[in-house]
């Protein structure tokens, strides 16, 4: 047992100062300001430090100068507000500039400034989408928000439901999680549950399933054709084969925009063949899911509102500031595996009296609200400029691998399907090892030289196997920018094969 002793003697003295030098985030405060303009003023100051679109040098360098820059951040008496401008300045000299045409490599977008602007509101107010208590506007807006995305892949938003996520890999992890626990399956992490998602399928598919309890020789891969697309035939031979072996298919998973390549799997196929099995369908729409704005593209996604539930991805196209992921389920009731009870919460009396909230929807408990800096974005831009904008990309990826196809020395994988474009440097001895090894460094080279920043993917079937990818998310890029990159490309690829380095 303790006892509550009331100390009556003299109270000690305030520590010094600490809340007049650190303000807190207040709407409307001086401080705020004063410190945003510092922000603003330290990022281009590095960005002009580093000199070009990229940080040039070696890791060792690069880790060296930040750790050197930054200093020990364990410190008993702290250094002051300055910190903030300096530490802004080393994280802007060493970043890349998204966008900038000289970065293609990763499916990350260079976000819209009004996003950006938008963000900054949601971090400053720290809306937190937990409980209505804690963020009203911030809640309705979610909804919204969702209900637009309901829209998008043509679901019926009174009847759909979804949640904004961090990105593709929360949004996929929930999509399995909720197919492997609806009604009418064994329930958790049966022995018996299985998952068949092609082998072009984002990594977050099996690594979710491990987290959700599915043994890795349950993730069935289905065999893709000659453009990385599941094969439906090999899907309901797969699905029959599972059946007779008494297991239960907990997903079909389909990808629509592939790392890659940017295949899209045939939904309204892999949709029929499933039903007709009894399996649930997630799309993973994080990348292709943008291509529903666009007039051109959009029908390469039909059928997609035939699916349990879609994972999209605006901080690809859809041009946001990390994170933006949205998952949706064509039924309300499909989140029903998700439930909790907390009275802190969502007490049923708050909830009758209009206290809504989303946290029965996410994996998450204190959220950001992301959903902000969407709806300022759709509804500033529009969904058409949008649609222009995922068209402008595509035009450079056929651009891009027109030139390829017509420059020596290098060779195109497949045609373009969205914007990626995959692709190799080929050396004056074109065989496999040579090949690898020329490609390999003549990235990490323009790299080093803070060039460009181009991707370089594996492809498991092919020898050579080493290859390059040019993401092509920046909606300003022109197609002189794209020449300009395989340039670099070229004469980077034609000094490694010269053996004059290294
Ligand atoms: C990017 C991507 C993911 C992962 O999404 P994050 O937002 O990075 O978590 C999943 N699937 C596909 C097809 C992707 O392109």
């Amino acid at each position: 047992m303790t006892t509550n002793a009331i100390s009556l003697g003299t109270p000690e003295p305030e520590p010094r100062g600490t809340t007049h030098d650190f303000p807190l985030s207040s709407p409307g405060s001086d401080d705020l300001h004063t410190l945003i303009g510092t922000v603003l003023q330290a990022l281009s100051d590095g960005a002009q430090q580093r000199g070009g679109p990229v940080p040039a040098g070696e890791p060792v360098e690069l880790a060296g100068d930040v750790r050197d820059a930054l200093g020990p951040l364990l410190l008993r008496e702290g250094r002051g507000v300055g910190v903030l401008a300096s530490l802004t300045e080393i994280l802007a000299r060493g970043a890349v500039d998204l966008a900038d045409p000289a970065w293609s490599a990763h499916l990350l977008s260079p976000p819209l400034a009004i996003s950006a602007a938008a963000d900054v509101a949601a971090a400053i107010l720290n809306a937190d989408l937990t409980s209505w208590d804690q963020s009203p506007a911030g809640i309705i807006i979610e909804s919204e928000v969702v209900r637009a995305m309901c829209t998008l892949v043509g679901y019926d938003p009174d009847a759909a439901a979804g949640v904004v996520t961090s990105g593709g890999t929360e949004s996929n992890l929930v999509g399995l999680f909720l197919a492997r626990d609806r009604p009418g399956g064994p329930g958790p992490a049966h022995g018996r549950s299985v998952v068949y998602a092609s082998r072009s399928a984002h990594f977050s598919i099996r690594r979710s399933a491990r987290l959700l309890g599915f043994p890795d020789e349950n993730v069935i891969p289905v065999e893709t054709n000659a453009r990385d697309q599941m094969d439906p035939d090999a899907l309901r031979a797969a699905l029959e084969g599972g059946t007779r072996e008494g297991r239960w298919p907990a997903c079909v998973v389909a990808t629509t925009g592939t790392t890659d390549f940017g295949a899209i799997d045939p939904v309204e196929d892999i949709i029929t063949i499933s039903r007709a099995h009894g399996a649930a369908v997630h799309v993973d729409a994080a990348y292709g899911g943008g291509a529903l704005f666009s007039g051109k593209l959009a029908s390469l996604l039909t059928g997609i509102d035939g699916a349990d539930s879609v994972s999209l991805d605006l901080h690809k196209f859809g041009w946001q500031p990390i994170g933006a992921g949205v998952l949706l389920t064509r039924r309300a009731d499909a989140f029903a595996p998700m439930a909790f009870e907390a009275p802190y919460v969502n007490a049923a009396d708050d909830l009758r009296a209009g206290h809504l909230n989303h946290t029965d929807r996410s994996l998450r408990t204190t959220r950001r609200a992301d959903a902000f800096k969407i709806a300022v974005t759709l509804q500033a831009v529009g969904t058409e400029r949008l649609g222009e904008m995922v068209d402008h990309c595509h035009m450079l990826a056929r651009h891009a691998a027109r030139r390829i196809a017509l420059t020596p020395y290098l060779a195109l994988a497949c045609d373009p399907v969205l914007s990626t474009v995959v692709f190799r440097y080929v050396p004056r001895a074109d065989v496999p090892a040579r090949s690898d090894a020329v490609n390999v460094s003549l990235r990490r080279r323009i790299l080093a030289e803070g060039k460009a920043v181009v991707g370089r993917t594996e492809l498991r079937t092919r020898k050579p196997s080493v290859w390059l990818k040019l993401t092509l998310l920046n909606p300003f890029m022109t197609v002189e920018d794209v020449d300009w990159v395989l340039d670099v490309i070229t004469s980077a690829g034609s000094l490694e094969d010269g053996g004059d380095t290294s």
